[in-house]
């Protein structure tokens, strides 16, 4: 069990920056995601916590002592990454030993960690097995049980589950989320894609051009996110961002935050809507209509800015139609058109 302090990291190679003072505390037993697109630094943090990768500046500590000065192996860390490097010529049972091993653990031990990790990871059936007669998710499953078997106090993984098939990797979400909850190890988690941070994560912290442009619960960055950047990355399909005037404290029908005049940017979940009969509601000319099952994803302009929608799936729209929606109040953010921070 470890509570993380990042404090203030640095990094840069050579010119190049890759982490600008990125401060986030990770509590004890938390599960944090780094979130955020390719190259905004995400790796390069995870590899520093990891001892991988030297800071420029900056401290971690884990429990109130600084681990920067440690070598990874005595830091009490295990790493789970992209391509999960198992050992081809060793059985499922010594890959997970592995780490234990290398702890010189004794023979009693390593026989009940392995156990246990087997089980937890649903794969005693194969302990005898070459990673060669695995499937992708079963392969894995042992790279999880191989981290999990050492009970280190803080958990690594960097996109551990981006070698997998879509279902496949619904399915590993699910289980690392349930096998982790059961463990309660502290785990930072790397990954570009939401959907995995939202499923995932206790908090998630969305890392942008080195920096942490927010940190919150999934559904806390979904609802308030503090930025364009965030809200455009967070949900699928993103927010959309209309560019309104204000007039006497109102923009597109809603009351705007109080002192913002000129333009205001509104930020719409595009299941916050629903269809109205009044014409002062947000007047969308319907481009597109896909019919995804479980809604009607419309996608169309509203004042000429471009935006995606999800009515009822069983709705009749059609493209060419205006229709008018009433955005729920409570869930618009509104944002500055020159900065693209959002107004508290
Ligand atoms: P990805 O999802 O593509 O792995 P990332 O968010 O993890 O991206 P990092 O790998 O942390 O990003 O890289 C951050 C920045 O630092 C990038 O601009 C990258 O090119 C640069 N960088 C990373 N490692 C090195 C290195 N060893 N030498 C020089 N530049 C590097």
């Amino acid at each position: 069990m470890a509570e993380i302090v990042i404090d203030s990291i640095a990094k840069s190679f050579g010119t190049a920056v890759a982490l600008r003072e990125v401060s986030l505390t990770i509590n004890d037993g938390e599960f944090v995601s780094l979130l955020g697109p390719s190259g905004c630094g995400k790796t390069t943090l995870l590899r520093i916590i990891a001892g991988l990768e030297t800071a420029s500046s900056g401290d971690i500590r884990v429990d109130g002592k600084s681990i920067l000065g440690l070598p990874p192996k005595d830091r009490g860390l295990a790493m789970v990454f992209q391509n999960y490097a198992i050992f081809p010529h060793m059985t499922v049972a010594e890959n997970i030993a592995f780490g234990l091993r290398m702890q010189k653990a004794d023979e009693a031990r390593v026989k009940a960690q392995v156990g246990k990790a087997a089980e937890l990871l649903h794969i005693s059936q194969y302990l005898d097995r070459y990673p060669n007669k695995l499937s992708g998710g079963q392969r894995q499953r042992v790279a999880v049980a191989r981290a999990l078997a050492v009970e280190p106090s803080v958990l690594l993984m960097d996109e551990p589950l981006s070698n997998l098939d879509a279902l496949l990797r619904l399915e590993m979400r699910t289980e690392l989320k349930s096998v982790l909850q059961e463990a309660g190890t502290t785990t930072v988690y790397v990954t570009h894609d939401q959907t995995e941070a939202m499923g995932l994560s206790d908090r998630i912290a969305i890392v942008y051009q080195g920096r942490i442009e927010q940190v919150g619960t999934p559904v806390d960055v979904y609802d308030n996110p503090a930025t364009r950047f965030v809200g455009g990355f967070i949900g699928s399909p993103p927010m959309n961002f209309i560019t309104i005037p204000v007039a006497d404290g109102v923009a597109g029908g809603q009351p705007v935050p109080a002192g913002v005049s000129g333009e205001v940017v509104m930020g719409l979940r595009g299941e916050a809507v629903t269809r109205t009969e009044d014409t002062s509601g947000l007047p969308l000319q319907i481009n597109v209509v896909e019919p995804m099952g479980a809604t009607l994803l419309v996608t169309g302009t509203i004042y000429g800015q471009m935006v995606r929608v999800s009515l009822p799936p069983r709705d009749t729209v059609a493209a060419g139609q205006t229709i008018y929606l009433a955005p729920d109040p409570t869930r618009l953010s509104w944002l500055s058109p020159e900065t693209g921070i959002a107004y508290q």
